[in-house]
């Protein structure tokens, strides 16, 4: 149909420096975690303007330490959306609790504070909100739940690492804040992920749970010249992050703010240009705040178009337009709802926004060209299948 290259949905963009870095990191000799990964740590830190980041290997074992940091035991409850990534469904999972679903707002796409203090039971040990998109939650109304409930407030922040609530950056509001830097994040370290938290102590224990439960890690202990100065004084994991990782992180987050800025150029674009289709198109507008605008997701009106959400997709993909889907609502899928019992209806809003949601291509890398045809393409595709209008 078309001999242009595809425009790839959630391509990173990779400098030299990245590269300059992973190379001199692979001629260095050290590529685990070490003076990189430390270096990425206070950076993200100062970036964020939180108290401790630990840097992980991933955003899901970010999720995992925070839980196990925040004391959750088997038989706990967390209250969560299920409008998410299965990493955070899965994080609860492995800290043996059972996520509690509560339903999201229809234009936040985030969880509805009301409904997630409707699911608190006398089990319930944790929120877990996850900031959608990159569009901040509704904070003070769940601080003051957690606050209520004696609940510990982790965020999912794994979208969100430019948003900001009444100027603090979205992650260090609650007890703890997990990111993710995986390929198709706002900024990437390949793979990675991190935990930021106010607690020394918390910080300390996640430390210690993502290095085996060890009191020194390989590289503490070679600048103090031995090799079994440690002691094993809790049950760990493997969950830090590489310094091969850490070397691109690193020059990521130099690029943070432009990136955002470019995103926000993109996402004007699109909303000037897909103005008038049967569709709904997110706002980038947070009172009080900022959003981090890490997916432009538009839902379709599906009463208004002759194809489903599938079917635009693959068109899209046959004209060489790349897009994603956030999400296809956890409790729709086999696992959660054969084990939890659950029923499509039981969170209306997020099964409607999984019906119709589509992302479209948002990522720095994306040149004016390749804007322009996404745009383009996806006016051609939405007119081809609108119904005539009522
Ligand atoms: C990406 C993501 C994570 C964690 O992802 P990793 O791939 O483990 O880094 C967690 N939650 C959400 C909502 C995500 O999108």
């Amino acid at each position: 149909m078309n001999h242009r290259p595809a425009v790839m949905f959630g391509a990173p963009r990779i400098g030299r420096d990245e590269i300059r870095e992973v190379v001199a990191t692979l001629r260095g000799g050290w590529i685990g975690t070490g003076p990189r990964t430390a270096e990425f740590e206070s950076a993200f830190r100062t970036y964020l303007g939180a108290r401790h980041a630990v840097a992980t290997g991933s955003g899901t074992a970010a999720l995992h330490l925070a839980l196990v940091a925040a004391g959750i035991r088997p038989g706990d409850e967390v209250v969560t959306t299920p409008l998410t990534f299965a990493a955070t469904a899965n994080a609860i999972l492995a800290a043996g609790a059972v996520p509690r679903f509560a339903d999201v707002g229809l234009e936040t796409q985030n969880i509805d504070p009301e409904r997630a203090a409707r699911a608190v039971t006398k089990r319930t040990r944790a929120l877990l909100p996850v900031h959608l998109a990159g569009r901040p939650c509704e904070m003070p109304a769940l601080l003051a739940l957690a606050r209520r409930r004696h609940l510990v407030l982790v965020e999912d922040a794994s979208h969100a690492i430019e948003a900001l609530v009444r100027g603090r950056h979205a992650g260090t509001l609650g007890d703890f804040g997990c990111f993710s830097f995986t390929h198709n994040k706002n900024i990437t370290a390949g793979e990675g992920g991190a935990v930021v938290t106010r607690s020394a102590g918390s910080a300390r224990l996640i430390r210690m749970v993502a290095g085996q439960g060890m009191t020194a890690n390989a590289w503490q202990r070679s600048r103090r010249g031995g090799s079994s100065g440690y002691r094993i004084v809790a049950p760990g994991f493997k969950y830090g992050m590489t310094d091969l990782n850490a070397a691109i992180g690193l020059h990521q987050l130099k690029r943070i703010d432009r990136w955002w800025r470019r995103r926000r150029a993109v996402w004007t674009y699109y909303t000037e240009r897909l103005r008038g289709l049967p569709v709904w198109l997110p706002s980038s507008g947070v009172p009080g705040g900022r959003h981090a605008l890490h997916l432009f997701t538009v839902h379709l009106d599906l009463a208004r178009l002759n194809a489903g959400r599938d079917r635009i997709r693959a068109e899209l993909a046959a004209r060489g337009i790349g897009t994603g889907v956030h999400y296809v609502s956890l409790h729709l899928h086999p696992y959660y709802r054969s084990r939890f019992g659950l029923r499509p209806d039981d969170f209306p809003n997020a099964r409607r926004i999984s019906e119709r949601t589509l992302s479209l291509p948002l990522s720095p890398h994306l040149t004016g060209g390749e804007v322009e045809r996404v745009a383009g393409t996806f006016r051609t595709v939405l007119e081809r299948h609108a119904r005539p209008g009522r």
